[in-house]
């Protein structure tokens, strides 16, 4: 253990065994489930894991840790270590090899890539059952923020058309080695079904909401002039002079097919 953690590589290894298990016990991982870690580190999370799971696959970059990480495994249960970026990772055909129609993520995340490994999630999310993850508070309270907070933006609306989002608890820097600048939270994201889904063009429910946020302080009928009139914007039921922050997910999927009928004609 105590390899000297690398910060290239985001690591800050948990160490308090309070949040080690709480995180454990929130995600409940059963023998059946197929689980994989993203970033198992020294295996703060993934000997418990594999404890509870029996069996266990995680993703690694750093090569140094797979020595370690294999001989800890060993005898707790049938761990598989897939040295990779995560970014690379096909979950949707991990699935499928694995056997399974959908898997159960779990990570503490490194923070410097935590919003591209989530819209990762998001692009495998019909082969995802739910994910644990550990972020930077900040970023969970915006994923989580609703309309009308000063956080509320596009992380907000892009992954709560995808998900619910559970924020479940804090975690303080101490609890990490080395102790991050931040705090940090704990988040359980549970994808929607294909009936709770919304059925707009996804590219089209992208380019709305970038536009919109981008700039936040202008009326939606500024801020979407490139995209939808007044009278578009009205179409979706929507107030052309209200902010993006004041909206509902569901306004952006309204005003996402309204922009779609219009590039038809
Ligand atoms: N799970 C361990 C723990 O809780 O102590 C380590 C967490 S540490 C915050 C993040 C882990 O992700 C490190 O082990 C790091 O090497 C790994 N990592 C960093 N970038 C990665 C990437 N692109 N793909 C896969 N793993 C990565």
């Amino acid at each position: 253990m105590n390899a000297r953690p690398k910060k290239s590589f985001g690591q800050h290894f948990l160490h308090d065994q309070r949040y080690i298990h709480q995180i454990v016990s929130m995600m409940a991982p059963q023998r059946e489930d197929v689980v994989v870690e993203i970033g198992p580190g020294e295996g703060a999370l993934t000997l418990p894991l594999l404890k509870a799971a029996g069996k266990l696959t995680a993703i690694e970059l750093d090569t140094d840790l797979i020595p370690g990480l294999q001989a800890r495994a060993a005898g707790v249960g049938e761990l598989q270590i897939i040295h990779a970026d995560v970014l690379k990772v096909d979950f949707t055909a991990l699935a499928k090899n694995l056997g399974v129609p959908r898997l159960r993520i779990a990570g503490n995340l490194p923070y410097y890539i935590s919003s591209p490994i989530l819209f990762h999630c998001v692009d495998h999310f019909d082969a995802i059952q739910d994910l644990h993850f550990m972020l930077q508070k900040e970023v969970v309270d915006r994923m989580a923020a609703e309309p009308g907070s000063k956080v509320y933006g596009r992380l907000s609306v892009m992954l709560q058309l995808a998900c619910r989002v559970e924020p479940l608890f804090d975690v303080p820097p101490e609890a990490f080695r080395p102790p991050p600048k931040v705090e940090s939270s704990v988040v359980r994201l549970l994808p929607l079904s294909t009936e709770q889904k919304h059925d707009a063009d996804p590219a089209h429910v992208y380019a709305v909401v970038k536009a919109a946020f981008a700039q936040r302080r202008k009326t939606l009928s500024n801020a979407l002039k490139q995209l939808l009139d007044g009278d578009a914007i009205r179409r979706a039921d929507v107030d052309p002079k209200a902010r993006a922050e004041t909206l509902a997910p569901a306004d952006f999927v309204r005003l996402a097919k309204i922009y779609s009928t219009q590039s038809q004609t």
